[in-house]
């Protein structure tokens, strides 16, 4: 599916905003809740330490925090909430009765967008917020176009790398295997030379789709590496674990059956995969999982094609 197709559907299909409420007085957010239930979904914390654990639970689209609550104050939450990576990136607005503009100062240094004095106005709270979160989808839109390949619709390559150095580092310190498969598409220069790029174009989406689907647990990540190659990144994965789902790849590509007459491996297009599983260690870096799957696909292209080829454990 065309990338500007998938992200007006997304937006047709998707929820109403998620606004979380931070007040230690009850009135206050029933309140706010009344003005902005019609708009957005909503949830509530009552203090600091709850929004901060809400906001990383739930990730909302945006923050009303009081200033004034026990415990730790609003500042001081919108500090915490700016330091973590997980919720850095949420909007606050402060919602508070202290007028002077010297809090107003400090609640846009600690890092809100906005500052809304109480007692509020319900036009102008719902204007303001109507803004705040228009500009926070389209903040999430763009950052989705940079890490989604806008031919497959499926991960890029520039997320793959990310992935890869995360997980990584993740299974690094956990000492668990970490699996990396990399497919190719067989003949797929012959494909194009007969059916023409744009069906070489229509027929890499459905690979793509296809691998994607296949993917099943929640922490894979199927990617296009680049032309007619994808990547699978599997945390948590052994080279037993990576053959089964190598096998499955391969095997959900063909039922596809897109009719490719000209390849020496099968009638229709088909995926030569290469794959490897290790438990990282602190001499190697990721790079090295890329390589030694890379060797694995060539013996995979080799031995004749639409098949894959792991690396068994303990090969030196
Ligand atoms: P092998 O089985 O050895 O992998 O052969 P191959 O023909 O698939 O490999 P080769 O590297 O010679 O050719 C890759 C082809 O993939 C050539 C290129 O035109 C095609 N390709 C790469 N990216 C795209 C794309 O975005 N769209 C289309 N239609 N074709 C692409
Ligand atoms: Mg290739
Ligand atoms: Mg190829």
């Amino acid at each position: 599916m065309p990338l500007c197709v998938a992200l007006l559907e997304t937006a047709l299909t998707a929820p109403q905003p998620l606004i979380l409420l931070v007040d230690d007085v009850r009135i206050n957010l029933d309140l706010l809740e009344a003005v902005l239930q019609a708009e957005y979904r909503i949830v509530r914390a009552v203090n600091g330490l709850e929004a901060i654990e809400r906001a990383k639970e739930l990730n909302p689209d945006l923050i009303l925090l009081d200033v004034m609550m026990p415990e730790i104050d609003g500042f001081e939450t919108c500090r915490r909430l700016k330091a973590d990576p997980q919720t850095q990136a949420i909007p606050v607005i402060f919602v508070s009765a202290l007028s002077e503009i010297g809090d107003e100062a400090q609640g846009l240094q600690v890092g809100a967008i906005d500052y809304i004095m109480k007692p509020i106005r319900p036009i102008i709270v719902k204007a303001r917020i109507r803004n705040h979160i228009a500009l926070k989808q389209a903040r999430d839109q763009l950052e989705e176009m940079t890490i989604r390949d806008a031919l497959t619709g499926i991960s890029n390559r520039r997320r793959f790398d990310d992935m890869l150095a995360q997980e990584w580092l993740r299974a690094r310190r956990r000492s668990a295997p970490l699996a990396l498969l990399l497919a190719d598409i067989d003949h797929f220069k012959l494909y194009n030379d007969h059916y023409g790029h744009t069906s070489g174009d229509v027929a890499l989406r459905e690979v793509a789709q296809a691998l994607d689907k296949a993917i099943r647990r929640p922490g894979d990540l199927a990617a296009r590496y680049g032309g007619e190659e994808f990547a699978c990144i599997l945390p948590d994965t052994d080279s037993v674990g990576a053959a089964q789902l190598a096998e499955r790849l391969c095997q959900a590509v063909c039922d596809l059956g897109i009719v490719h007459a000209h390849s020496s491996a099968a009638q229709c297009v088909t995926l030569s995969i290469g794959g490897v599983s290790l438990v990282p260690s602190v001499e190697d870096e990721p790079r090295i999982l890329v390589d030694l799957a890379d060797v694995q696909l060539y013996e995979a292209k080799r031995a004749g094609r639409n098949r894959a080829s792991i690396r068994q454990d303990g090969t030196s």
